[in-house]
């Protein structure tokens, strides 16, 4: 039996690195050799003990990460091709959804793929068949009814880690948000996913695309990734002139569409302050329960503000994501994202590292890969 390094989540601030066996590759699935496996803001929250991991009725210790790319290590026999119809071979590099939509239930049938209420229902602990799959190991497997993406040649490894969470989030999200040509965009949060959407509101056609963060060489990024303006909340650290200064970049009328991906509920408020009447807002990062946040929501009725809340994406978004990556290849260095890496050993380093709660500057980190 094949065996694998992981890195298990044993319980906050504390992973144990094991050697696991791989799981039998049925003729519908394939098994994936990582090559390189990001720490995702909702790896940070598990990590901070924040969220539970969710196993039901499995509980123990997990295997986190989900935010990954890698190459095919076994192909099952019945499959020759990747869900768009070309090729795959053993060594061909793939992206790949991180979820399992069942095909099996109200949702699925309605096509809300990234909706589909079991498509975790892999995801167990380290202590039973099928082992937690996650993203912090050398291999995973991809369970049979999966989709698999080919990636293209021309995309270099650090361009690609991404778009399986980070990225094809982020599209996805300013595509429910309904951003059309000439929008203006308002963006809170320039960790990976703030800037990748920077970049994909640019290629959408924003015209006004506004990255508020508080780590400078973020919004340095960020500009470089298509922000037209940047507010570093460090500097401008009323959050009313905030609101002020995105309604003088757009007319005194607001953004068309907010995004949130910051993860605290403490700036809800005042992104949806930051609409136009009639805007949306677009609600990815608050991932975990909490009732801090207070809205008053007069202000959704009488700004007739659409409120949208995502998790995970349709999986069509990643060949479209792959897409962008090689025709903004040279406008956008959206590889520069990727600051530091470390090997799967140096996971609890690479963590406290990638930690932003309480620091101005995170040692110039933007993201952090692990490299297994
Ligand atoms: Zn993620
Ligand atoms: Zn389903």
């Amino acid at each position: 039996m094949k065996t694998g390094k992981a890195a298990v989540f044993v319980k906050p601030y504390e992973f144990e690195i094991t050697e696991l066996p791989t799981l039998p590759i049925d003729s519908d699935g394939i098994l994936v050799k990582i090559t390189s496996s990001a720490i995702c803001g909702t790896d940070l929250h598990y990590w901070r003990g924040e969220l539970k991991p969710k196993a039901p009725g499995k509980p123990g210790p997990i295997i986190l990460g989900h935010e990954m790319t890698g190459k095919i290590d076994s192909l099952g026999s019945n499959i020759t091709t990747d869900s768009m119809g070309q090729k795959l071979k053993e060594g061909d590099r793939v992206a790949f959804p991180y979820f399992f939509p069942c095909r099996r239930c109200y949702n699925c049938m309605r096509l809300e793929f990234n909706n589909c209420p079991n498509r975790f229902r892999f995801r167990g602990s380290i202590n039973e068949l099928p082992y937690c799959n996650g993203g912090f190991a050398e291999y995973y497997y991809l369970f049979p009814g999966h989709f698999v993406f080919k990636v293209p040649d021309e995309l270099p490894e650090e361009a690609t880690t991404s778009v399986n969470c980070a990225l094809s989030q982020v599209i996805y999200g300013l595509q429910q948000g309904g951003m059309k040509i000439g929008d203006s965009v308002v963006i809170q949060g320039a960790g990976g996913l703030g800037i990748n959407a920077a970049a994909a509101a640019s290629e959408m056609g924003a015209a006004n695309i506004i990255v508020i963060d508080g780590i400078e060489n973020r919004l340095e990024l960020a500009r470089k990734c298509g922000a037209t303006h940047t507010i570093n909340i460090n500097e401008i650290t009323d959050k009313n002139e905030r609101i002020e200064h995105v309604k003088k970049i757009t007319n005194q009328r607001g953004a068309d569409v907010g995004l949130e991906v910051v993860g605290y509920p403490g700036v809800v408020a005042e992104g949806i302050s930051m609409l136009r009447n009639g805007g949306s807002y677009v609600e990815i990062g608050n991932i975990w329960d909490n009732s801090d946040a207070t809205i008053d929501m007069s202000k959704l009725v009488w700004g007739m503000t659409k409120l949208i809340g995502i998790a995970h994406y349709d999986p069509y978004i990643i060949p479209v994501a792959l897409d962008f990556l090689v025709r903004t290849q040279t406008k956008f260095p959206l590889t520069n994202i990727i600051s530091h890496k470390f090997a799967l050993d140096e996971i609890s380093e690479a963590f406290q590292q990638s930690e932003w709660i309480g620091k101005n500057s995170t040692s110039g980190l933007t993201r952090a890969i692990l490299v297994p």
